[in-house]
């Protein structure tokens, strides 16, 4: 999509600090971390959210969450514990409307988020 930020860091059109690549998902640092590690994982090709991700129904959700995965091992983690979020729709906080899923580490995580 050419007006979506998230497509333009797939094309290399807008400057992130990419962490992860796989074929069909990339991976990058947060600009406003909220943790010490804070990385947006998000299936190359668009999709608004994770319900329309969800209905992909070619495999991609699933190859989301392994990056997902991957990144926390990479980021050192993974073994601590950490937490994978996609805010899904306005009303929980969605704001870039390509999916990614965050992951969270490297700190005391609370429960219930706000
Ligand atoms: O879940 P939500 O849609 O609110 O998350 C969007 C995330 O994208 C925010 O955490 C924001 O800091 C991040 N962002 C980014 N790089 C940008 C624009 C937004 O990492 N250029």
């Amino acid at each position: 999509m050419s007006d979506c930020l998230f497509c333009k860091i797939v094309a290399k059109e807008f400057n992130a600090e990419i962490v992860y690549e796989t074929g069909r998902t990339l991976a990058f640092r947060d600009i406003k971390p909220q943790a010490p590690t804070h990385v947006l994982v998000i299936p190359k090709d668009h999709h608004a959210d994770a319900a329309t991700l969800a209905r992909a129904d070619d495999g991609l959700a699933d190859e989301v969450l392994k990056a997902a995965h991957a990144v926390a091992v990479q980021e050192g983690v993974a073994e601590g514990g950490y937490r994978i979020v996609f805010n899904t729709g306005a009303d929980a906080g969605q704001t870039v409307f390509h999916v990614h899923a965050h992951v969270l580490g490297g700190r005391d995580l609370t429960w219930p988020p706000g």
